[in-house]
């Protein structure tokens, strides 16, 4: 009843289309919820999103929940979680992702880590939520541990890919790199653009542990 009530005064908005939800609905629509771009979590491969990072690193598959182009409701969807501070939305995408993944395909997830001093300005890391909700609906474990960026770069926003993979080649750093031996490692980021930050983390597992890596984006640039 409360509840009721407080929707009226305050409505609740999806947050990728801003129409107000109906009770039932949470976080986005149920339009959204069917008509949000998604490439399919499991594309064959080669597709269009291996295309960004095949020849350039050894790596088993790579996942993305969504597809997104400049200016599209994922944008926004996405806009929320890593700039509005949307941490539970980040995490509610991942347990939706989650859910099409079982405890055996993957031994750990990685969330793509931000520099402490981010860490600290957004209070959150968008990547980790996402990786917790994987995590919370697939029983898959997770570390925030292993994977560190330890130097803090400037914006990438106007470089190519090979600019934006020459800034953050040397930005990770792998940690206990033996633990990760033989494991089926999951790499988990919000977006995937260039796939600059995929290859340069990527790369810096590859170099430490004999773990065979995957990676998932939320979303990826189409
Ligand atoms: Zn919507």
């Amino acid at each position: 009843m409360i509840n009721a009530f407080l929707q009226l005064l305050y409505p609740k908005c999806c947050f990728a289309c801003d129409q107000v939800l109906i009770r039932s609905e949470n976080w986005i629509c149920t339009r959204c919820r069917f008509e949000l771009p998604s490439p399919g979590l499991f594309l064959e491969q080669p597709n269009w999103i291996s295309h960004k990072l095949d020849g350039l690193i050894d790596y088993d598959r790579v996942h993305a929940y969504y597809v997104f182009s400049e200016g599209g409701k994922v944008q926004h969807l996405l806009h929320q979680i890593k700039y509005k501070g949307q941490e539970g939305l980040g995490e509610y995408l991942g347990s939706c992702v989650g859910r099409s993944f079982s405890v055996t395909d993957y031994d750990i997830l990685i969330p793509m880590p931000l520099h402490p001093s981010r860490l600290k300005e957004r209070g959150y890391n968008q990547a980790a939520c996402v990786a917790k909700g994987i995590a919370r609906a697939s029983g898959i474990p997770i570390s925030e541990t292993h994977l560190l960026r330890t130097k803090q770069v400037t914006s990438l926003i106007g470089l190519n890919r090979a600019e934006r993979y020459k800034t953050l080649e040397e930005v990770f750093e792998v940690m206990r790199p033996g633990e990760l031996d033989g494991l089926r490692i999951l790499l988990v980021d919000d977006t995937l653009t260039t796939g600059a930050t995929f290859l340069a983390a990527g790369a810096k597992i590859k170099a430490a542990s004999t773990g065979k890596l995957s990676f998932l984006a939320l979303a990826a640039l189409k």
